[in-house]
């Protein structure tokens, strides 16, 4: 692709030769490949969820907990041919299924993967995990391909994307995302073990003092997507990378603040969901250690 529009932000360079918002350039580099346990239950499982991430990001986001991938850019570049042979390497290692994530910028190369991948044999769930910050034509070049959408849904405020992300417009760009993912997958659905095999399931992460960003979000959510739509209340943030620049961010939620969001999910009555469990512990748990 000579001019790249990927993604929303419609860089129209040619990434053989030069850097667009994302920096990615013309292959596909990863930060690291693992059976992951910590995702929701319905994709973890008992084996893991086969994990493969992706360096570098068309987002900013100053408290992101796989910076040193997707901000620093560390990353191994791969053919397309490797990608898809460490998709059935994965299936070999009995993942429950592939989670590619944040692979947004490197779609149209991901296609091409997971169809060497399927000729090959290739038959778990693929599970497209995403910041939601997507074009609509490039998630449609990617319907039939993929069988989970797991977008977040960051923001419903425009100044905190911009102050945390530095991004315009993302409460826009992510629900137009939202509703086309919707639409091509509809509600989960499960096999015999619980585990998720197609559907929409949404993410969002709580910052601490930004309750309402938090509320507006879950407001939006229960007025237009299907109640039968998963939603996925993370409460693990820890501050990291640039997050100390903004004070109140700085800090883990309290008990407080966690019972605020838990309440509020009740009395929206949102049906179908996770929310993670108060812990005072250490989060970086979640954070794989980087292999490329
Ligand atoms: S994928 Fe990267 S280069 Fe392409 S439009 Fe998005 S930010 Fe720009």
């Amino acid at each position: 692709m000579d001019k790249c529009t990927i993604c929303p932000h419609k860089c129209m360079i040619d990434r053989t030769k030069n850097f667009g918002r994302c920096k990615a350039g013309n292959k596909i580099e990863i930060g690291g490949v693992s059976l992951h346990k910590f995702e929701e239950p319905c994709i973890s499982g008992e084996n893991g969820s086969g994990t493969i991430f992706f360096s570098k990001c068309n987002l900013n986001c100053v408290f992101c907990q796989n910076y040193e991938i997707s901000n620093l850019g560390n990353g191994r570049k791969i053919e397309v041919e490797e990608l898809a042979n460490i998709m059935l390497k994965e299936q070999e290692n009995k993942a429950e299924n592939i989670n590619l994530v944040s692979p947004t910028i490197y779609a149209d190369k991901i296609i091409e993967a997971i169809k060497i991948a399927k000729l090959n044999g290739l038959n778990i769930p693929i599970i497209y995990n995403t910041n939601g910050y997507e074009s609509i034509e490039t998630l449609k070049s990617l319907e039939g391909f993929i069988d989970v959408y797991l977008p977040d849904l960051k923001y419903y405020y425009e100044e905190i994307a911009l102050k945390y992300s530095n991004i315009k417009n993302y409460f826009e760009i992510a629900t137009n995302a939202i509703k086309e993912m919707y639409r091509q997958v509809g509600v989960p659905h499960f096999n015999e073990k619980g585990m998720i095999i197609k559907g929409l399931i949404i993410r969002h992460l709580v910052l601490p003092n930004n309750l309402e960003n938090t509320k507006k979000v879950l407001e939006w959510i229960k007025e237009n997507i299907d109640k039968d739509v998963y939603v996925s209340v993370m409460t693990q943030y820890f501050p990291t990378y640039k997050a100390n620049e903004y004070s109140e961010i700085n800090r883990k939620l309290t008990k407080e603040e966690y019972q605020e969001i838990e309440d509020y999910i009740y009395k929206l009555d949102i049906q179908n969901g996770y929310m993670q469990d108060y812990s005072d512990e250490n989060e970086e748990q979640y954070v794989p250690k980087w292999d490329y």
